[in-house]
């Protein structure tokens, strides 16, 4: 296992580490923030360099006893909290399990950690069973929630945690490290990295699976359709093929994007992306008002093809394409 940090999760590595210098670490610590950007990583790494042996390091060494039992999954002093399947519960038994553990006294003598993630997923007796521990973690342990979705939490479970944030990215940094982790240039990281909203790990996730590559697709057909002799049923039947709910998401993404470049304008580092300056010259010849429709149409229909009801998808994406190009002036046929 790789024991650095994403170049991304640096300022938040150093806020810690001084802390950590100043012997002023909180013993609860709450990582919140989108997925796709590698938090449940940076609480192994901070875990694995607070344990680490060799204290000079400002990362875990990796070569140490216990840097060695880390990487191994084996290190007595760590337990991982997370739900039995991804998606449940995290039940009140796995806390009780976890309280009998803190109790244990520490076999390397650097106190006992726990990693819980996502936290979001303790039910309310698992929550409550936590608190009192939290607030009085007993001998030097410490405790690293990680959530995607901190609102969810209970109040009296945030109150206790120092919250350290993460926002999605687009820094030069974290287009690096994707070019190089797909060998791909730039403009194309930079392209990815606005479809994935900054979220550096779904981006590589999005390019394994072919994803990007569909998205071009219908961004592409949207541009085609602003045409008088765009083929509209062609299109909707390609949209369907590639699956409608997929699909109204991706719009979701064009039309929220094409938005903020309408308010905000083309930030530097954006301009790097061809496909951000395609969705610029969309949003150009359309006001606000048709953007913020178009999303929220969008987004209706997403609702529509994942919800309860066997709709008519294709007629839910006709009906958006009409919507576009009624607002772009090109009715089929004119
Ligand atoms: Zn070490």
């Amino acid at each position: 296992m790789n024991l650095q940090i994403y170049p991304w999760q640096q300022s938040q590595w150093d806020r810690l580490e001084t802390a950590f210098a100043n012997n002023r670490l909180p013993h609860a610590l709450l990582l919140a923030g989108p997925g796709g950007l590698g938090l449940e990583h940076f609480a192994q790494c901070l875990v694995a360099r607070w344990l680490c042996l060799d204290s000079v390091a400002h990362t875990a060494c990796g070569q140490c006893r216990s840097c060695q039992l880390f990487i191994a999954g084996n290190h007595p002093d760590i337990n991982r909290v997370e739900p039995e399947e991804p998606g449940k519960q995290i039940k009140v038994d796995t806390v009780r399990e976890l309280l009998h553990f803190i109790q244990l006294s520490s076999q390397f003598d650097r106190g006992k950690m726990v990693i819980i993630a996502p936290a979001e997923a303790m039910n309310r007796s698992s929550a409550n069973s936590l608190l009192k521990t939290l607030e009085e973690p007993p001998g030097g342990s410490f405790f690293i929630l990680v959530s995607h979705q901190p609102a969810f939490l209970p109040v009296t479970i945030r109150s206790r945690c120092q919250r350290l944030d993460f926002a999605p990215t687009h820094s030069d940094s974290a287009l690096q490290w994707l070019g190089e982790s797909l060998s791909i240039d730039k403009s194309k990281a930079a392209d990815i990295l606005t479809l994935s909203h900054g979220r550096p790990l779904l981006a590589t996730s999005l390019v394994e699976n072919d994803v990007v590559s569909k998205q071009s697709q219908v961004l592409s057909d949207l541009a085609k359709l602003d045409s008088s002799s765009a083929d509209m049923s062609g299109t909707a039947q390609r949209w369907h093929d590639l699956g409608a709910n997929e699909v109204f998401e991706w719009l979701q993404t064009f039309f929220a994007s094409m938005a903020r470049l309408k308010i905000t304008g083309l930030q530097p580092l954006q301009a790097e992306s061809a496909l951000v300056r395609d969705l610029q010259r969309l949003a150009n010849r359309l006001d606000l008002q048709a953007l913020m429709r178009g999303y929220e149409l969008a987004f209706q229909n997403y609702r529509a093809v994942t919800g309860p009801y066997n709709l008519n998808h294709l007629g839910l994406i006709e009906e958006f394409i009409v919507y576009w190009q009624s607002i772009t002036g090109s009715k089929g046929g004119n």
